[in-house]
């Protein structure tokens, strides 16, 4: 069979990566080694009770919010009901040991104001980096439609580090905390991460916060729905074992099972480390296989899926952000598990009125502490599963001592780097795949190999507007970026 291109990987960018090639009238094939498409972001139930795994909370989708028009324009947002998070506070800090728990309200100006009435003699340092954060958000051509496109824009590599940027507020260390806490949803310390990076992620959250009925269940149906519509070809169980190189290009692809499908183009949406093995030896240059092959990769976690004893209104449209100190977010993955930040978030809260029945927990952690087992026979050996019932019983001891508001938890499930990596075939089962660290330049779209493409969120960020973004760059430079860009302007 023959196609015009053939996506490697059904995540959020393939998925977007499929969308916008079929709308540009190219016939399209998406192929995912996993059982099912997106299943970092399909989410599961245990119970009766529909747990959100890759997918929680979505931030630009307000009125004014540039995921509006992608998602109108991708012809999803017809697809998804979506509810607002409490105005009041979104996301919430908890650190050990202090009385008051720290909100975050919906929208610049709420926050702005929230925060320089709690620490007025900071009244200035707030503006001016929450003005900042307001300015480099959405400073990328698919994000701000009328800024012109320079080509490097995803690039923030040398600048300063959030760290550097937040050190003026050491008189404030909660408040260091609670303006460095998003980095767990970029998995790049706020040592190692810029500015820009923090406002592009944490920036589309003070816009506005979203969740989605559903789920990350509901986004993918939405997609699969949207892609059966324009004839997008989708197989899973597919997984390439070999980019084709004839003549100097790109040919088609090989599947692991021996099959050969043809297509002059392909995007490459798994983790691009993973790509230089798929491609002939010679068919990149060394140094630039070599540069795909050591990208640093995010920490991975531990993500507890537990049911609460009581329905907890606590958890309902708002996540919880706990630190065991103030002070910047630090995230030393040797340390007790107890003592690392967690992100909490509700498990169904969408249709939850009186409170959520049960709760999802991400603990960064390393392979390393897996790395024992990361072999297919050993996986389900009895050292590993007992290693998952003792890290289980630890977070359900210690959170409910920390956060009493969930009542006693009763674990259902336990995901570890080792999930991480079946999943999404991240290296070290990273949780985000290749971060956008300080210092490291992320692969952009366009290969020396004519025919291959590369997405996803190494290419644009984590997240769906950072996937989706990706996905836009991606197809753009395959396309014609001002042609998509005028088609995004009128879905303004
Ligand atoms: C625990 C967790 C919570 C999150 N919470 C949120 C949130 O609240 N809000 C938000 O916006 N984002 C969130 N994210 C981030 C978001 O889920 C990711 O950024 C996004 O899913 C990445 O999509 P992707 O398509 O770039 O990568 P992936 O989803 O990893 O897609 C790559 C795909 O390629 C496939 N693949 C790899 N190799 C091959 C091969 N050789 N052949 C065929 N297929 C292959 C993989 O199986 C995978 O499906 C969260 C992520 C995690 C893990």
């Amino acid at each position: 069979m023959t196609y015009d291109s053939i996506i490697i990987g059904a995540g959020l960018s393939g998925l977007t990566c499929g969308l916008l090639l079929a709308k540009s009238g190219r016939k399209v094939l998406i192929v995912e080694q996993h059982p099912e498409p997106a299943p970092v972001v399909r989410g599961f139930s245990r119970q009766g009770i529909y747990f959100d795994s890759g997918f929680h909370y979505v931030g630009g989708m307000g009125e004014g919010g540039p995921l509006r028009h992608l998602t109108k324009h991708l012809g999803l947002a017809d697809k998804l009901e979506l509810f607002p998070f409490a105005a009041e506070g979104f996301d919430c800090l908890r650190i050990e040991g202090k009385a008051d728990d720290m909100l975050l309200p919906v929208g610049l100006t709420r926050i702005k104001d929230c925060l320089t009435g709690k620490f007025p003699a900071l009244k200035l340092q707030i503006e001016d980096f929450l003005n900042d954060i307001e300015r480099r958000w959405c400073d990328f051509p698919y994000l701000d439609l009328d800024k012109n496109f320079g080509g490097s824009d995803l690039k923030s590599v040398h600048e300063q580090s959030l760290a550097q940027r937040l050190e003026g507020f050491s008189a404030a260390p909660g408040l260091q905390t609670l303006l460095s806490m998003h980095s767990l949803l970029y998995g790049v310390s706020p040592q190692d991460a810029s500015v820009t990076l923090n406002a592009q992620v944490a920036g589309s959250y003070y816009h506005s916060v979203h969740g989605i009925a559903g789920g990350g269940r509901s986004l993918v149906n939405a997609y699969l729905e949207r892609l059966a519509e324009t004839g997008t070809t989708l197989r899973c169980r597919a997984e390439v074992g070999r980019i084709i190189v004839a003549d100097g290009r790109v040919a088609g692809v090989q599947l692991v099972d021996g099959e050969i499908i043809s297509a002059p183009e392909v995007v490459a949406t798994c983790n691009p480390a993973l790509v230089p093995a798929l491609v002939p030896p010679g068919a990149l240059r060394p140094a630039y296989r070599k540069r795909l092959t050591d990208l640093q990769q995010t920490p991975s976690a531990l993500i507890l899926y537990a049911r609460c004893s009581v329905p907890t209104p606590f958890l309902r449209r708002k996540n919880l952000f706990l630190c065991s100190q103030p002070g910047i977010l630090a995230v030393a993955l040797q340390s007790r598990l107890e003592e690392r930040p967690m992100y909490l978030a509700g498990a169904d809260y969408c249709r939850d009125t009186g409170g959520v029945k049960g709760i999802i927990a991400i603990v960064p952690t390393s392979m390393d502490e897996v790395a024992a087992w990361n072999n297919a026979s050993q996986r389900r050996c009895r050292q590993y599963l007992e290693w998952k019932k003792q890290m289980t019983g630890r977070l359900v001891r210690h959170l409910p001592a920390v956060v009493p508001e969930l009542g006693e938890l009763e674990p259902l499930d336990l995901a570890t780097p080792l999930t991480l990596q079946d999943y999404s075939r991240a290296p070290q089962g990273a949780i985000y795949g290749v971060g956008r660290f300080l210092g490291q330049h992320n692969p952009q779209p366009q290969t020396r190999l004519p025919g291959l493409y590369l997405s996803g969120q190494a290419v644009g960020g984590p997240g769906l507007l950072g996937t989706i973004v990706a996905g836009y760059y991606t197809c753009g430079t395959m396309t014609d970026h001002e042609l998509l860009r005028g088609e995004l302007r009128a879905c303004r």
